[in-house]
């Protein structure tokens, strides 16, 4: 050995973990060991080298598969929702997933590709009786169905949102029992397709005290004046709920507007950065006359519509769970296959924080919300209850999607890895349903007993 060899061996030495090596030991003969590797040619030994970096007992090392599910909370859900959950699954990886980032760009639904899938699944009949009661674990149902939705395309899962949600419940709260016979069947099987008109140009977080659009009775019909801004599926639906405030009392009526009522238009929003494959519309209802059979008899002024906006913001705090994990899972399969210093990115400990911050994240929102629907379920869930779920799972959402983006590096911002598509949309599940602020002020209120709404 020469002296350059004896400064190699004492530097590689120095670098020896002595408790190591007794543990090795302790398990094989170090000698024997040593004498058959300083006899192997050199290509034998490049061989083992390999398949030691690659395996762990001879078999190639498959990197563990990605699932947002980390608690396996889908074990707490009954046969037939765990039926329903592979179900949809299976339905937006190999259908809607393939082709969403083409509509999205297009600023356009695929909504025959997403009734076909839905009507074939029976989607709404897992939710909701005939006769428009709902079955006892509806709440838990549809956000199974919402995560899963969610979880490949945000926008589908508000197309079915708005329609199987808010328009649904628009009908069983305030339709007579003559409304419900005649417009349930077709919205159970999604042969008729509903929109909800709250919001308007002028108003919005404040639509409760504040709504413009005014009706007034004339005989036998009603003339609407106004506009409703931002009313998912409002380009193609069958239907709209119009809420209106009555010019003479106040009341706030509910009326079914069509497309052909005299005095309808509507215009598709263009120019969305976010749920670009939910076509939004902007409803002018210039003096718009609907019959009087068509104003949903049962409304009890503005307290039906809250009791709507309740019922459905569960539903949107699972749109947070499913789209962040999504990122998670797309992220993790990143990370596993992008390469950078000549190892995958997944290896280095910066980005596996990212990674476990993410899963945390998911984890919890998946807890609260499956938490919240039981309450729904059982009838105990009042608005703070939502509310919190609303702000806490957009807040950790916006988190995951923004840490996703950010593992992806420049590929992050290309619509082709998917995350800059949950990045965008997420911004749309932070405003609608109540904004962060306004679900805050919510559960402001009723923990501390004071309104600070102003
Ligand atoms: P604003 O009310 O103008 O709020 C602006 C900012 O001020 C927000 O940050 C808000 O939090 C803050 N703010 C307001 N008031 C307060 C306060 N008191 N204290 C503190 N901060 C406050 N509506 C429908 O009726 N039907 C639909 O189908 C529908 N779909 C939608 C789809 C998309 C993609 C979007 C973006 C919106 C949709 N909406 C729909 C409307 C949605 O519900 C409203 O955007 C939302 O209620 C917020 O209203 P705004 O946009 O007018 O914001």
């Amino acid at each position: 050995m020469d002296f350059n060899q004896m400064g190699k061996l004492m530097q590689l030495a120095s670098k020896i973990d002595i408790d190591k090596i007794t543990r090795l030991s302790e398990k094989v003969d170090l000698g024997e060991l040593i004498g058959l590797v300083s006899a192997m040619d050199e290509a034998t030994l490049l061989k083992m080298t390999k398949m030691l970096k690659t395996s762990t007992n001879g078999q190639p090392k498959e990197p563990p598969a990605p699932n947002g599910d980390f608690y396996d909370l889908s074990a707490t859900l009954t046969d037939g929702q765990r039926q329903l959950q592979a179900q949809t699954r299976q339905f937006m990886e190999e259908k809607v997933r393939p082709v969403i980032n083409d509509y999205w760009q297009r600023d356009e639904t695929p909504r025959e590709l997403l009734l076909d899938g839905f009507r074939e699944m029976n989607a709404i009949s897992h939710i909701f009786n005939e006769d428009g009661t709902r079955k006892p674990d509806a709440a838990v149902t549809e956000g199974i169905l919402t995560v899963e939705m969610a979880r490949v395309d945000v926008s589908t899962a508000t197309f079915f949102g708005v329609h199987a949600g808010l328009a649904l419940w628009s009908v069983v709260m305030g339709g007579s029992e003559a409304q419900k016979k005649a417009l349930l069947p077709g919205m159970l099987s999604m042969e008729t397709i509903g929109a909800f008109g709250l919001t308007e140009p002028g108003v919005g977080s404040g639509v409760a005290g504040g709504l413009t659009t005014t009706c007034r009775r004339d005989g036998d019909e009603w003339v609407l004046n106004g506009q409703k801004k931002w009313i998912g599926n409002a380009t193609f639906a069958d239907f709209v709920v119009i809420w209106a405030r009555e010019e003479e009392s106040g009341h706030v009526h509910g009326f079914i507007v069509r497309g052909d009522n005299p005095g309808y238009s509507v215009e598709k929003i263009m120019g969305k950065i976010a749920l670009r494959a939910v076509e939004n519309g902007l409803i002018t209802l210039a003096d718009c006359r609907v019959p009087e059979a068509d104003r949903l008899q049962e409304v009890k002024g503005w307290r039906t519509v809250a009791d709507v906006l309740r019922a459905t913001r569960a539903g949107v705090a699972w749109q947070g769970v499913g789209c962040a994990m999504g990122a998670y899972e797309r992220s993790l399969t990143y990370a596993q296959t992008r390469k950078q210093f000549g190892r995958p990115i997944a290896g280095f400990q910066l980005i596996q924080d990212k990674l476990v911050h993410m899963l945390a994240n998911v984890t919890a929102m998946y807890a609260m919300c499956l938490r919240l629907s039981r309450m729904q379920d059982a009838g105990i869930m009042l608005d703070e209850h939502a509310s919190l779920a609303k702000v806490y799972t957009a807040a950790r959402c916006r988190d995951t999607v923004a840490l996703a983006r950010d593992l992806h590096g420049g590929n992050g911002i290309l619509l082709e890895h998917e995350v800059a598509r949950y990045f965008c949309d997420t911004e749309a599940i932070y405003s609608y349903e109540g904004t962060n602020e306004i679900n805050t002020l919510v559960v402001g209120r009723a923990i501390t007993g004071i309104s600070a709404f102003v």
